[in-house]
């Protein structure tokens, strides 16, 4: 695969491209797949739907076990990728068809517009004067971002990205005046490209299971019971609060709040399986809650806490905290009290049959992780688990992070490295 040169003009990458390795999913796992790859001298493209690269970690406060905010482990990664020219980076870009057989394969891409070219220096002169607004899907849609936008603040490329639902706006030619770099391009298209490549990982992650789906926990119909991955944007300082964490329906401080665990997993009708960091997602959440709120209460309901190996030490010093109280209780039902919007969780307790009320002033449902190669399979008929995870036994396409199996970023990158030499293997193989 020596044929790899690196594009000359950053805005084409060429009709076709070649490198030993394709990642597909720049969250941690692909990430660190295209880093290990390139850093030992191997070509390796990594190409990302979104926007920007950083997947879901981007989106957290704070990362347990050490609570470091992202900015740490995605940076680190970035100055690695920035520094080495066998990694090509593709945003916007999604795999369309691939064809061929291990170490000789033939994938089909589509580059999406952004029309936004590499001569956009993030001034954000263009947003300023931007009348138009969309939901942050960053946020979780909990506040707006202009029609023309930095994906978020460690976006990777720093280029802004006109959302195509507006891109033939008549309103937007005021963003293109806006701009004296001459950056912003609306007439793009869509392109096609081929890369010819070794191996091929699979990092797409996941997504967080539909919370509305689970009538009795009551999201989306009371105001004050949200869900874990809006409350790491709720803690974020770039978040929609500015890091303030206070009850949706009235900006009210929180005295007493509860996290509901298995919110949907560990559940026949919704997610069968155990997402494996919620409970510790949940201890996480919980210092954010302490650090703002020194005398707040903080009540987790579990059904059984999960905290493998060194994470038990985390838990551990949890429990030494004396207003945060464990019960063990499943919680099956949520109702609101009208007077106050307060939230009630109805639990009952899985080993005496005990049934209790508590009364807070928002509720954190613990949902899992679903993994995005259940809408968006893998090509070549990879085999999946009844989950959808991508199968321990498979062949061809080599699965990383949570495409494989719910993991937390740790396992994530370990998965990563060791795709990193499968993939290179069966290059060599060929
Ligand atoms: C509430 C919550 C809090 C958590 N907190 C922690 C924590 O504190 N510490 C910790 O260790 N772990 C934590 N985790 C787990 C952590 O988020 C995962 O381990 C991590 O996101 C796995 O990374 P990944 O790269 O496998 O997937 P992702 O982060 O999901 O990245 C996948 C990437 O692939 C892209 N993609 C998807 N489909 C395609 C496609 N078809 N083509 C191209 N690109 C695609 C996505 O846009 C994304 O960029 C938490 C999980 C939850 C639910």
């Amino acid at each position: 695969m020596a044929e790899f040169e690196p594009a000359v003009n950053p805005d084409d990458p060429g009709d076709i491209i070649k490198a030993e390795t394709l990642v597909v999913g720049g969250g941690i796992a692909g990430m660190t797949t295209a880093i290990e790859t390139a850093e030992v001298g191997k070509h390796v493209i990594l190409l990302e739907k979104a926007p920007s690269i950083g997947g879901r970690v981007a989106t957290s406060n704070q990362y347990f076990p050490k609570l470091c905010p992202p900015t740490c482990g995605i940076e680190i990664n970035l100055k690695r990728m920035r520094v080495n020219p066998f990694i090509r980076v593709l945003t916007l870009a999604t795999v369309d068809k691939v064809t061929g057989t291990p170490g000789n394969y033939e994938v089909t891409i589509t580059l999406h517009p952004r029309y936004v070219n590499s001569r956009c220096t993030a001034c954000g002169e263009c947003e300023k004067v931007c009348e138009i607004e969309r939901d942050n899907d960053f946020n979780y849609g909990l506040n707006k971002t202009k029609a023309i936008y930095l994906p978020h603040l460690m976006a990777y490329p720093q280029r802004y990205v006109v959302d195509p639902a507006f891109a033939s706006d008549e309103r937007m030619k005021k963003c293109v005046e806006a701009c004296e770099y001459n950056a912003i391009d609306l007439d793009m298209q869509p392109r096609t490209i081929t890369a010819k490549v070794g191996g091929i990982v699979w990092a797409t992650g996941w997504k967080p299971y539909d919370a509305t789906r689970i009538d009795n926990l009551g999201f989306g119909k009371y105001k004050n019971v949200v869900t874990n991955v809006i409350m790491e944007r709720l803690a974020a300082q770039s978040g929609p609060t500015e890091g303030k964490i206070t009850r949706p329906s009235d900006a009210a401080e929180i005295k007493k709040i509860g996290f509901v665990q298995c919110a949907g997993s560990r559940d026949e009708n919704h997610l069968p399986y155990c997402s494996a960091v919620c409970c510790l997602a949940s201890m996480k959440q919980a210092t954010y809650v302490r650090e703002r709120y020194p005398e707040a209460e903080i009540h987790l309901f579990y059904i059984d806490v999960r905290s493998p190996g060194r994470m038990e030490d985390f838990y551990v010093k949890q429990q030494g905290d004396d207003k945060f109280f464990f019960h063990r209780g499943k919680v099956g039902k949520i109702t609101e009290n009208p007077t106050n919007q307060n939230v009630i969780l109805h639990a009952e307790n899985t080993l005496t049959g005990e049934v209790t009320e508590m009364e807070v002033d928002m509720a954190v449902l613990a949902t899992g992780m679903v993994p995005n190669t259940v809408d968006d399979p893998p090509p070549l008929d990879t085999p999946l688990d009844e989950y959808g995870f991508i199968a321990p036994d498979s062949q061809g396409v080599i699965g990383a992070g949570v495409a494989n199996r719910p993991v937390d970023v740790a396992a994530s990158v370990q998965d990563a490295t060791g795709a990193a030499l499968k993939a290179l293997n069966m290059g060599a193989r060929s």
